[in-house]
């Protein structure tokens, strides 16, 4: 097993790393910007290196210096976390080539899955449903022509693209050449590529994901599935393990599909194939990602499995099991967030106190404390919290519980919100797609 790990990331994520890290006996070394001073994760490390200035660029993104602070702490591994430099295939290569281990998959696989346009075609190859769509497009009328063909609506989507961000739905060849230069514009501008690809749109679609764990001895295991469809801005709100109402056999399904793509990618680590799914259960293949996923609590609840340990672990050569593990009861993962619960925009500001209640069955991933300044540098969410019981409705009463008993002071968050869509009818009957949160806010 590897003796120290450099988490090159912050927040939540950095702390829940720490604490897996722990449970191996791996000492602790985090890297933070002067925005994220003092903050939980650099106290809960063993040790914390200040690596420049706020903005991303100048610190979480800097690879060298990084790299430089793995090497004089005596680092033997690189927990990337999620978001930042985690599906960045240089970056993994960076770590490899100074004979450091990055926890995650080759940085081939990242780049290979990193590119959708790619990946498509990959799984395409081995025969993976997907929907229809294109290669790279780069002049318009090309577009126009293959909108023709998939039929009207169509989705624009930048091929690096990620966090939801750059994507247009097209119901016609005007608003096709209206939105064209724009897309391609903001795909350079947020992910330095400005190829872009038109997918056919789904316009009621559930999205589910599969988690995979593969391990070098070219085994591949299925650990469960989440419906991730409570969206807004195409990113997820409220995740739960298993995915209600859907039938055993397509569960099946999907399982077979995600362990079939996994092993003949020679997947090694913790990976999630995201599916869309329309009424009649067909199947598509959405993307990859090849980093654990925020929402993966709800799995690790379920399945009593931990997978940033596993993560770890299976970097270090372990092998799986045969088997999958069994699923046991329900888990909800609601993400509380510093924004604006009617413009869901991030709402920056102090935390004057925050006391969590504490409800048996409820886990809480987070970093933020009581005078906590929340930065306008980062991804605004301040806590995953995530309920287990028995049956979907004791989950789901249980978290309302404890979003309803929080005590949280100074900044705007979008408590209420969660707690709207947990009491809904939709939410409460478990039949709802992605369009549910548009929706649902159009009224609240
Ligand atoms: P990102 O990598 O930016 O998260 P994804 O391709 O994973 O983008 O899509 C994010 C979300 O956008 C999906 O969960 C879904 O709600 C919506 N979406 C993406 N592609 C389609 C599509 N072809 N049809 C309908 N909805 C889509």
């Amino acid at each position: 097993m590897f003796k120290k790990v450099l988490i090159a990331n912050r927040g939540e994520i950095a702390c829940r790393i720490i604490k897996a890290a722990k449970t191996l006996d791996i000492k602790t070394v985090v890297v933070y910007s002067t925005a994220d001073e003092n903050t939980l994760p650099t106290r809960l490390a063993d040790e914390a290196i200040c690596i420049g200035p706020p903005p991303v660029a100048q610190s979480y993104l800097q690879m060298d210096k990084i790299l430089e602070v793995a090497l004089q702490t005596g680092c033997d591994c690189i927990h990337p976390g999620y978001g930042l430099l985690s599906e960045n295939a240089k970056f993994a290569e960076k770590v490899r080539e100074n004979n450091l281990v990055f926890i995650g998959p080759s940085p081939e696989i990242i780049a290979a899955m990193g590119d959708k346009v790619a990946a498509r075609k990959t799984m395409a190859e081995i025969g993976i449903p997907l929907l229809p769509g294109s290669d790279e497009i780069e002049h318009l009328e090309e577009a126009k022509k293959m909108a023709e063909n998939i039929g009207f609506p169509v989705i624009l989507k930048a091929a690096s693209g990620g966090g939801g961000i750059g994507m247009a739905i097209i119901n016609s060849q005007a608003e096709l050449e209206q939105m064209w230069s724009s897309v391609r514009q903001r795909a350079q501008a947020y992910f330095g590529n400005p190829v872009i690809y038109v997918e056919k749109y789904l316009p009621n679609p559930r999205h589910i994901e599969v988690q995979i764990l593969g391990d070098e001895h070219g085994h591949c295991l299925a650990i469960g599935e989440r419906d991730c469809s409570i969206q807004r801005r195409h990113q997820k709100v409220i995740e739960e393990a298993p995915a209600p109402n859907l039938p055993q056999e397509v569960r099946e399904q999907l399982f077979d599909l995600a362990e079939r793509a996994g092993t003949s990618l020679g997947y090694v680590g913790a990976g999630t194939f995201e599916f869309l799914v329309d009424e009649n259960y067909n199947l598509y293949f959405l993307e990859m990602n090849t980093r654990i996923q925020v929402e993966h609590p709800v799995t690790e609840e379920v399945t009593g499995w931990n997978l940033v340990a596993w993560q770890f672990q299976l970097a270090a050569g372990a092998a799986l099991p045969t088997t999958r593990p069994i699923s046991k009861g329900w888990a909800i993962e609601a993400r509380l967030y510093a924004e604006d619960d009617k413009t869901c925009l991030p709402a920056p500001g102090k935390i004057e106190t925050v006391i969590w209640p504490e409800i048996p069955g409820i886990r809480i991933e987070t970093w933020i404390e009581s005078g906590l300044k929340v930065t306008p540098y980062y991804d605004p969410l301040l806590a995953k919290i995530i309920a287990h019981g028995e049956t979907r409705d004791e989950a789901r009463l249980k978290l309302i519980q404890t979003l309803t008993n929080l005590e949280i002071t100074g900044i705007k968050t979008n408590r209420n919100l969660l707690v709207a869509i947990l009491t809904s009818q939709s939410f409460q009957s478990g039949k709802y797609n992605t369009q549910f949160l548009t929706e649902f806010l159009k009224s609240y």
